[in-house]
């Protein structure tokens, strides 16, 4: 066989041995591919699962479950007004070292009382501000732990931990006392959270009249909603924590009086 032969005869080779490495290939080639346009074929069944190992499986790690999503429209239950002509302030998501004294002075001036919806954190950092609020005559209300916004969507069992862990916390910066009302934060009630709340003695608490002072709206803009939307008996919601409350302070050094003039205040009961 001449050089020229034996080239010939070995490139024929791989060749031929190629082709079979193609044909016995399980992937994808591209001989194999069908054509994006072709009727895709029938899928094969999926094989079956591998044989579990027989060592025991390490402890699963309980994750939980997803949240379902709260139905839109408010449960049945939720206190919104006072059931008197006079109407109530209630202040959310403090106490507040700066702000809730603030307010606090108003109320005093004004001989009016109000309701603080305590968060359990803050009630635990700032105990002297929970002793003051029942000092002054205020009415308390739970707002969470930690202002977990999808405690309404949690297991019973979560919620009731929860409820009370921040009761307790009031009650260790006020001993003997009463947290009548629970708050959800954000609002976003479920029938699960106002039954649990029940269960542990509390109403729960929403509002006719929010000026939505969370978002940062001037003094000025606070007061004219309030004032636009308040009717006899309204429950107010308003802010004495959770970010910069100067708007809300100077709001309140109209309402408070303005409101006390026209309805009178009262602490809920
Ligand atoms: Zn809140």
């Amino acid at each position: 066989m001449s050089a020229r032969a034996v080239l010939a005869f070995g490139m024929t080779l791989i060749l031929f041995l190629g082709a079979c490495g193609e044909r016995k290939s399980d992937g994808p080639s591209k001989a194999a591919a069908p054509s994006p346009h072709a009727s895709a074929p029938p899928s094969p069944k999926p094989s079956p699962p591998p044989p579990k190992p027989s060592v025991a499986p390490k402890p699963t790690k309980i994750t939980p479950a997803p949240l379902r999503p709260l139905p839109h429209k408010l449960p049945e239950g939720l206190r919104r007004s006072t059931g008197v002509r006079a109407v109530a302030l209630t202040f959310d998501d403090g106490p507040d070292p700066v702000w809730t004294p603030k307010i606090l002075d108003q109320l005093r001036r004004a001989k009016a009382k109000a309701t603080f919806c305590v968060v359990g954190t803050r009630a635990r950092e700032y105990p002297e501000l929970v002793a003051r609020i029942v000092r002054e005559g205020h009415q308390l209300c739970n707002h969470s732990w930690r202002h977990d916004m999808d405690l309404a969507r949690r297991s019973t069992a979560e919620i009731r931990a929860d409820l009370t862990r921040t009761n307790r916390a009031i009650q260790a910066a006020a001993p003997g006392a009463k947290v009548p009302f629970y708050r959800q934060p954000g609002g976003r009630w479920s029938a699960r959270v106002v039954a649990v709340s029940k269960q542990l003695g509390m109403q729960s608490l929403h509002w006719r009249v929010d000026p939505q002072d969370w978002d940062k709206p001037t003094s000025t803009t606070i007061k004219r909603r309030v004032n636009g939307a308040v009717r006899p008996g309204a429950v107010v919601l308003l802010h004495d924590g959770g970010g910069n409350r100067a708007a809300t302070i100077a709001a309140c050094a109209h309402l408070i009086g303005a409101l006390k003039r026209h309805y009178g205040l009262v602490r809920l009961t």
